[in-house]
């Protein structure tokens, strides 16, 4: 490869808002023909809003909200900010959790005002033997199937409450996805969350294939059995969870807008967040990559 043709390509992507890692980054993308694409903080905006609370009969929301907001401000996850953030805004001061803990891909889980408080899939509140009234199992299954996230609430041995966030589909992901499609690539909606939002998420932007319920240190796997399939894969991505899959990926974009670990893990960085520069970035690398020839 000419190392000329490449810093001129660097240089073009810099200008669109696309910084490469090395100039050998962008001979990557040759033979490319999957874009698999994160949900969360990718295709959309990754910032939540709490929009309902549904709590089962007898119990209070001010206390759901407090007790689960409590153990939410406590985590990074964008779920948690909304939870956290509504929480605070509708019942005022949240109290300190006396302990604390991540459950990734699940959850959180803790102690707050001497009561063991689960927050996160149903799957985590069933492990410890906490089950969702059927009508609470209804609402939050609605909301999904309307391509929002629900989340369970549980403490002292009882599942309590459902909280729905969500989380808008950037304006520009639609357009990013025609985009990727037109230049040959098979567009993959990847996610951690659950398969109804997720084909929701598809649907409004025009992807048909998507892999649900994918556990943060799967998603690597995820791209291996695609490469092993014969696929050469692109991965957007911008969380920690992404980071590995990035790495494995046959080239990885990292939104600017993300966790560091995920652009340190890429190839590309597609500076504003704006999906529609990763359609730039492999024309530029083709065009780059011509030059060379
Ligand atoms: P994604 O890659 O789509 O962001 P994650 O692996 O981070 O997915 O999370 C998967 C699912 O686990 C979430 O959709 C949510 O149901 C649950 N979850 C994870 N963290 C939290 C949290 N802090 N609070 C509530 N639910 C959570
Ligand atoms: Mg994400």
């Amino acid at each position: 490869a000419t190392p000329t043709a490449l810093l001129v390509g660097t240089g073009r992507g810099a200008q669109l808002g696309i910084l490469i890692k090395g100039p050998e980054a962008l001979e990557s993308t040759h033979g490319i023909d999957t874009v698999v694409l994160d949900k969360t903080g990718t295709v959309t905006e990754g910032r939540m809003t709490l929009s309902d609370v549904h709590v089962s009969e007898g119990e209070s929301e001010a206390e759901v909200l407090r007790l689960a907001g409590a153990l939410e401000h406590a985590s990074e996850h964008p779920i948690a900010r909304a939870v956290a953030a509504g929480a605070a805004e509708r019942v005022g001061a949240l109290p300190a959790p006396e302990d604390f803990a991540n459950v990734e891909g699940l959850g959180v889980q803790g102690v707050v005002d001497g009561h063991a408080v689960l927050v996160g899939r149903p799957r985590l509140l069933a492990e410890w033997s906490q089950h969702l009234p059927a009508e609470l199992e209804r609402l939050l299954h609605t909301a999904q199937a309307g391509g929002r996230t629900a989340v369970a609430v549980g403490w002292d041995g009882k599942a309590r409450a459902v909280l729905v966030v969500a989380d808008a589909v950037k304006p520009t992901s639609e357009e990013a996805v025609r985009q990727l499609a037109a230049l040959g690539l098979t567009p993959v909606l990847l996610t951690g969350d659950n398969e109804q939002a997720a084909k929701a998420v598809a649907a409004e932007v025009g992807i048909d294939e998507v892999i649900a319920e994918v556990l943060p240190a799967d998603k690597v796997d995820v791209v291996k059995r695609l490469q092993a399939e014969g696929r050469v894969v692109a991965m957007v991505g911008d969380g920690v969870n992404d980071a590995a899959a990035l790495a494995q990926a046959d080239l990885g974009l990292a939104m600017g807008t993300g966790a560091d670990a995920a652009i340190e893990a890429s190839d590309l960085t597609l500076v504003r967040g704006d999906l529609r520069v990763a359609a730039d970035a492999i024309r530029l690398s083709r065009r780059t990559l011509r030059t060379i020839k």
